[in-house]
């Protein structure tokens, strides 16, 4: 085979794309993963990371169990990235627990197999000692344990060990056309390569069209139709945790809403609207934001006090069924094999899903890859670790042999595992490089430096969802150009470059900035337009912001 001739091309790298570019790696397939924007830069990093029991589902026993077998892969592949977070479901009155109380025993059914205890009913005394802020008035409250991870992480092992296995992984090429013949199905692909901005093209046998809510327009570049069904959700972003568990509880309309301590901050969420927006140009709105915050007040009286820092928004790729509310929308998923439902060869597309279960979709279709060319590989995915997850690490005896705070190292390890043995070696040579540049998450020159180096990212935007860099309450102000500065440096940017790229990071963050602002946040949005303005000049930037190689051209 020539440098451009694949057996599979996956398009789309959120959850779904970088676990089949895994996959058919390891299987031995010569695959390429191609990517408009960054790694884990669409659906998936605007969902809440829960890898969840399937609890939501209780009516769904087989997507319960299939959840719940995943939660038992993904703790034993990528454990260094999973935390777990106890939930409690506080009770005002008793109709709260009675209405429907089959889904504790669903959960019970699975709690051994995920290693957590079975669902607990609390005393009020018992959950106000766990939760100081709930209403004091509560009756009884529900407790249970669910697994959380950085998705973005997640994203990012997945294609690092593709790559490990021999994939390529290309970022910032979008699928522009698909090449098919009535004899063969597909055979190429055309992409644009939105950093040099170069039309590419590569031959291929199969391509796997991962591409969540955009699936349908991937399936429309080579003729044949996708239905799906688009829904949106957005989460509202709090500066810090400010709840010592997650909290959950039945918003005005029934469902079930959230408030989970995440990372260095909490998660307000979800809502779900069915919608024909266009995905790229989402926003949360003012009525979903209401509606949040006072379905969480009923349990939370303080909540109004806490500092937003920000929204985000993104789109389901559902299953697309009709006649039903979203919430009986089956949360499986779907392969649509377009040789059977078209008669073109080759071409494979999702609908539906969720993260949790993005291995297991990943080993369906690169099993059905295998069976159509008579290849008998087994699965292993669910065995072999994730880079960084090799061993355990010693934090303590780290911070103490290189001198750096045990929380920075500690937050480290929860992003890297293993791996950060390589970013404290770049200290030894350069000790200077051991200085915090983001002090919020926090996050020293060296892993910048590291991430750069081996993580593939282009932008200030990429660094942050490697890094969580200009995620914390300041929102970047006091990072973004430090980490550009070395980025810049890193990559051989120019000034035009340079400026380009923060002016990108705060419009990204201004996205999910705006609809969130009130209260407190605008006092601080205040004091971030004032030193980008009045200390860094940018307002009278003379930036030529469509400069851009990805603005012109297509
Ligand atoms: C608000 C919200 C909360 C959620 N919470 C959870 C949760 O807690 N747990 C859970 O398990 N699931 C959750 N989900 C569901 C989960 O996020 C999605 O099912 C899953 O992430 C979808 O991943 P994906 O890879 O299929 O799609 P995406 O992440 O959207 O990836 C598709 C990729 O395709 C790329 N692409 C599109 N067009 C092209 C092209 N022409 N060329 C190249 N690339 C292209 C896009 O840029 C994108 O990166 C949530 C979803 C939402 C919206």
């Amino acid at each position: 085979m020539t440098e451009s001739e694949f057996d599979v091309v996956v398009i789309g790298a959120g959850s779904t794309g970088t676990a089949v570019a895994r996959d058919c790696a390891i299987r031995g397939l010569k695959t390429i993963l191609l990517e408009r924007d960054d790694i884990a830069s669409a659906t998936v990093g605007t969902c809440a990371g829960m890898i969840s029991s399937g609890l939501k589902y209780s009516s769904e026993p087989e997507i319960m169990a299939l959840c719940s077998r995943e939660v038992v892969h993904l703790n034993r592949i990528a454990r260094h990235i999973i935390m777990k977070n106890p939930i409690l479901a506080p009770l005002l009155d008793l109709s709260d627990a009675a209405s429907d109380s089959s889904y504790v025993d669903s959960y019970s059914e699975h709690a051994e197999e995920r290693d957590v205890p079975s669902m607990l009913f609390l005393t009020p005394d018992a959950s106000l000692e766990i939760e100081p802020s709930l209403h004091q008035d509560i009756i009884a409250s529900v407790y249970y344990e669910e697994f959380f991870l950085d998705p973005f992480r997640l994203c990012l092992l997945q294609a690092l060990d593709a790559k490990r296995h021999g994939a390529k992984v290309r970022t910032y090429c979008e699928v522009i056309d698909i090449e098919t013949d009535p004899e063969h199905g597909v055979k190429g692909i055309v992409f644009y390569d939105r950093a040099s901005g170069v039309k590419d093209r590569v031959t291929t046998r199969f391509i796997v069209n991962a591409t969540g809510p955009w699936a349908h327009k991937i399936a429309k570049q080579a003729d044949v139709g996708l239905a799906i069904r688009l829904n949106k959700g957005a989460h509202v972003i709090f500066d810090r945790r400010i709840v010592n568990v997650g909290i959950t509880v039945k918003a005005i309309d029934g469902r079930w809403i959230y408030l989970f301590p995440h990372e260095n901050t909490t998660l307000l969420g979800t809502t779900a609207l069915d919608t024909w927006e266009d995905p790229d140009t989402l926003v949360a709105s003012f009525d979903e934001i209401e509606y949040l915050l006072q379905s969480i007040e009923t349990v939370l009286p303080s909540i109004r006090k806490a500092r937003i820092i920000r929204t985000m928004s993104g789109v389901r790729p559902l299953v697309p069924e009709w006649k039903i509310p979203e919430g009986k929308v089956t949360r499986g998923y779907q392969i649509i094999d377009h040789e059977s439902t078209d008669g073109l060869k080759g071409l494979i597309s999702f609908t539906g899903g969720k993260l949790v279960m993005c291995r297991d979709m990943a080993e369906a279709v690169t099993d059905l890859i295998c069976k159509k060319i008579g290849l008998e590989v087994a699965c292993t995915t669910h065995e072999k670790p994730l880079p960084g997850n090799e061993d355990d690490v010693d934090v303590l005896a780290l911070s103490k042999e290189y001198g750096i705070s045990l929380h920075a190292l500690e937050r480290m390890r929860a992003r890297r595992g293993t791996e950060m043995l390589k970013v404290l070696e770049l200290t030894k040579e350069h000790p200077q490089w051991k200085t915090t540049i983001c002090t919020c998450e926090p996050v020293i020159e060296a892993e910048i430096r590291y991430a750069i180096r081996e993580e593939f990212p282009k932008t200030l935007n990429d660094l942050r969802r490697r890094l969580r860099l200009g995620t914390g309450p300041c929102q970047g102000t006091f990072c973004t150009y430090k980490a550009a500065a070395i980025l810049s440096e890193e990559l051989d940017l120019g000034g035009d470059d340079f400026l380009v790229d923060i002016l990108d990071f705060r419009s990204e963050r201004w996205k999910g900035i705006r609809p969130s602002m009130r209260g407190e946040q605008l006092a601080q949005e205040e004091l971030a337009q004032g030193m980008y303005a009045c200390v860094a000049n940018l307002d009278q930037s003379d930036v030529d912001y469509d400069l851009k190689p990805w603005e012109e051209g297509l």
